[in-house]
């Protein structure tokens, strides 16, 4: 048969979801890293609250790490909201996106490209191997590879960040073998820090709903120094 009007729309809405901005730097991630994403992508793993857990705890390192180089010298700290040593979130309930901010030390585009991707951790490969035996997916973020816990939750992760030595940069992935590093030239300029935005998948809408973050940031900020702060852009 023919296809209808809705059918041609769909079936280029899903082609697009496919591409990653087509003027971005392309770079494919190191094997263990690729299956090692599979893997979450692919988990019945129940226990998925864990991400937010290990995001958390990269904001928290990201804002030690710039309060650390404030002792010596001030001025990397900036002034207005940049020096705000503080996490956020907000949600997006039309988009069904989450996102999570820092106003700590940032990525540089190198910084990006390894330690998001082409570097594995010594971790990686045991992580790996675990996984496939019967391991348990909450010890991610002892293997030094908490990051890729965000696709137990979104299948389509942007990463934009702002480190005092460069400009921002977007990191961008569907996790299918390849990430993307774009100069960031469309978003609201960060001043400094991350924003990891998880467009997250159909099945994770549980993480839109305010009561639940509010439980989950309650039970994973008791060891952390920084205000936490939950935002919401629809009801
Ligand atoms: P780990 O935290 O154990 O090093 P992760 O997989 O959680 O491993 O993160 C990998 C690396 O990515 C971190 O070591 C850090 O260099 C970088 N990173 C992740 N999140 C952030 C962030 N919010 N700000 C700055 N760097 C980050
Ligand atoms: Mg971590």
């Amino acid at each position: 048969g023919s296809a209808t009007d809705s059918d041609v729309v769909k079936r280029e809405s899903e082609s697009m979801k496919k591409t990653l901005r087509s003027s971005a730097e392309k770079f494919e991630f190191q094997a263990e890293v690729s299956r090692l994403m599979d893997i979450l992508i692919n988990s019945l793993y129940s226990n998925k609250d864990i991400f937010l857990r290990e995001l958390i705890s990269n904001a928290s390192d990201a804002l030690d790490k710039i309060r650390f180089l404030s002792l010596t010298d001030k001025e990397v700290l900036g002034d207005g909201d940049t020096a705000k040593l503080e996490i956020q979130m907000k949600l997006d309930k039309d988009k069904k996106i989450l996102s999570i901010r820092d106003r700590g030390i940032g990525m540089t585009k190198e910084d990006l490209i390894k330690n998001l991707g082409t570097i594995a951790k010594s971790g990686t490969s045991a992580f790996v191997e675990k996984m496939q035996t019967s391991g348990d997916l909450n010890l991610i973020g002892q293997f030094g590879v908490g990051f890729y816990s965000v696709y137990l939750v979104a299948d389509y992760v942007e990463v934009i960040s702002k480190h005092n030595d460069d400009k921002q940069y977007v990191w961008e992935s569907k996790a299918d073998g390849a990430f993307a590093i774009s100069e960031d030239t469309w978003n609201e300029p960060l001043g400094r820090g991350t924003e990891i935005r998880l467009h997250l998948r159909e099945e994770a809408g549980e993480y839109l709903e305010e009561s639940k973050l509010k439980d989950l940031v309650k039970r994973y900020s008791e060891f952390i120094n920084f205000p936490i702060n939950l935002w919401s852009t629809k009801e």
